[in-house]
């Protein structure tokens, strides 16, 4: 009996490492499971302390993960706490990390559990006031925001970027599709000549159920193919052009290495405000809009060591929308309670609240669009484009369901009928090799496979008879250029017939808010009794009336580009004649 305890104890010791001398350090390397693969992470530590902690390996994604890598081993070392918040909207790269550390403590026997209490908090110090003063100060910078900051100083004016998460990007940098375009030298060296502006303010105006503002639809349409150049001038091109959901017409431009559109706009917006000196600052939440003889004229702001006060000539609120605030959400709807949602945390209707004290006012708030093909295990949207490319959808008994191009909420509502309220969406090698989302999703574990059409259906757990014929029927109906069953008219330039096959589990998630604060087509914002409130301009997400009652898939991008230009012009513009007239 002695000898086994003895065993016991030897064994115990050997899992726990070798026991520490009193005050001896240690240099251990642990992993954690990134979003992207294996986080290694080295630590330097003793029993009580944290000296040092350094991410030797990962592969997170630039702009998300990138800046947990970045930014949280300084604060864990600072708080001597594995226990510090993560960094927002990077959850899965905050705990890859806080994991290898505990890993690589409890690999070189040091107990992990005192570094994993929070730290008691400290009195909260006393903010200090800074007082700021710029031309325009536009708030939030996700794709409208950059867009606008960029246009803005273009047109001359010194601008200040406020960002209340520790990265730019917000909604837009998941943006997986491409921006749509009517009119393009694109479309035109493609040879698509019948999707011009008139078929695209139509598809728009359909969509969105003619619930849309055709000012605003007319606006962006109108301006979409000078965006497009706008666009490249900046670095930026997208001459890739498909289809997308809800569309008769292909207007979807994209990046030309199929990479998802969003991420690339985001950094080559991010280096041109980077080139053009201006100033973003990040973890900087903006809470009200400062007024003077009823008109904008800054905002207050703060951060965790400052209250500021923001003096500008003209306020541009592109904050986005509110699909991550569930108490907003559901007192418009209250059957979203338990949806799970694409949205980055910031997506909380700031910028909308806001508006809203100062007298603007909204439109279609109760309009919330439902996307059909959310990976609900963690939230993440499996873009549209990847339908565009040839994919289609399945029901578990193995049959298609609906023309799985047909809108967003038409494709959902089909979905939410069928066995458990979830369907499939099948692809294969073919689309893999022509779509690095598709790679990404696969990599994640996203996806099952299999060889042939009866292993994937035997791996989804769906009958193999009907989804054999499902996809023949499928592939024969690309061949004839003709979809018998459900009528849909695009994304059929290839079938799905080149093996390994694929399947990805998904259902409806909550994905854009149609509505928000009412603006005209200059993106001045109109207040309840509707007169534009002199100085105040919204644009993107934040803003309601583009998409009416249901927003299609490549528009978010083409409003944020418009209306973001538009919007850095006129409060351009606007802050240039203040300083010729000064507000009496
Ligand atoms: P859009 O597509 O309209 O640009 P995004 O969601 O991409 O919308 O970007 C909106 C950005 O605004 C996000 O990065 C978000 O974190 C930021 N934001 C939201 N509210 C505030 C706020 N109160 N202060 C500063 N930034 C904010």
């Amino acid at each position: 009996m002695k000898k086994i305890l003895t065993w016991v104890l030897v064994l115990a010791m050997l899992a726990m490492g070798a026991a520490l001398a009193e005050g001896e350090k240690i240099t251990a390397q642990g992993v954690g499971q990134g979003i992207d693969g294996d986080v290694v992470v080295q630590v330097v530590a003793d029993a009580t302390t944290l000296y040092e902690v350094e991410v030797l390996e990962q592969n997170e994604t630039v702009g998300i993960g990138s800046i947990a890598v970045e930014k949280l081993p300084g604060a864990i070392v600072e708080a001597n706490s594995i226990a510090v918040d993560g960094i927002a909207g990077a959850t899965v790269t905050s705990n890859a990390i806080k994991d290898a550390i505990q890993a690589a403590l409890t690999d070189a026997g040091i107990d992990p559990a005192p570094f994993m209490v929070e730290q008691a908090a400290g009195e909260a110090a006393e903010k200090t006031a800074v007082t700021l003063d710029c031309d325009v100060v536009i708030v939030g910078a996700g794709g409208a925001g950059l867009t606008a900051a960029v246009r803005a100083t273009q047109a001359g004016a010194k601008v200040l970027v406020l960002e209340k998460m520790p990265m730019v990007g917000g909604n837009s940098l998941k943006a997986s599709g491409g921006m749509n375009c009517a009119g393009t030298k694109f479309q035109e060296a493609a040879g698509i000549v019948d999707s011009g502006v008139q078929e695209f303010i139509e598809d728009t105006m359909n969509g969105g159920h003619q619930l849309n503002d055709l000012a605003l639809v007319t606006t962006m349409a109108e301006n979409s193919a000078e965006a497009v150049e706008w666009l490249e001038s900046i670095g930026a091109p997208l001459p890739r052009v498909a289809a997308t959901g809800g569309t008769t017409h292909k207007y979807l431009h994209s990046p030309e290495d199929g990479s998802p559109v969003g991420a690339y706009l985001v950094a080559k917006l991010g280096e041109e405000a980077e080139k053009q000196g201006i100033e973003i600052m990040l973890n900087t939440t903006a809470t009200e809009i400062l007024m003077d003889g009823g008109a904008a004229v800054g905002v207050k702001a703060n951060d965790a060591e400052h209250e500021y006060t923001v003096n500008a000539k003209a306020v541009i609120l592109a904050t986005g929308g509110f699909g991550a605030n569930f108490e907003l959400m559901c007192s418009f709807n209250p059957s979203l309670a338990n949806a799970v949602t694409t949205n980055h945390p910031g997506a909380t209707g700031d910028g909308i609240l806001m508006a809203e004290a100062v007298g603007a006012a909204t439109v279609d708030m109760d309009q919330i669009q439902l996307h059909p093909t959310v990976y609900q295990a963690t939230s993440m949207l499996v873009s549209e484009k990847m339908r565009s490319l040839g994919a289609i959808l399945v029901n578990q008994e193995g049959r298609r369901f609906c023309n799985d191009l047909a809108t967003r909420d038409a494709v959902s509502a089909a979905e939410l009928e069928q066995t458990g309220g979830y369907a499939y969406i099948i692809f294969d090698q073919n689309l893999v090799d022509n779509n690095k989302s598709a790679k990404q999703y696969i990599e994640l574990g996203m996806a099952v496979t299999g060889d042939t059409y009866e292993a994937l259906a035997q791996a989804m757990g769906v009958d193999e008879a009907a989804f054999v014929e499902t996809m023949n029927t499928w592939n024969a109906a690309v061949a004839a250029g003709e979809d018998a069953e459900f009528g849909r008219n695009n994304g059929m330039d290839a079938d799905l017939s080149t093996a390994p096959f694929y399947a990805i589990q998904i259902a409806p998630g909550i994905h854009h808010t149609m509505g928000g604060i009412k603006i005209d087509t200059d993106t001045e914002v109109i207040d309840t009794e509707g007169n534009p409130i002199p100085g105040l301009f919204a644009a993107g997400e934040t803003t309601g009336g583009v998409h009416g009652g249901n927003r299609i898939g490549g528009n978010a991008v083409c409003d944020f580009v418009v209306f973001g230009r538009i919007a850095g012009a006129q409060a351009a513009a606007y802050a240039a004649a203040a300083e010729v007239a000064p507000a009496a």
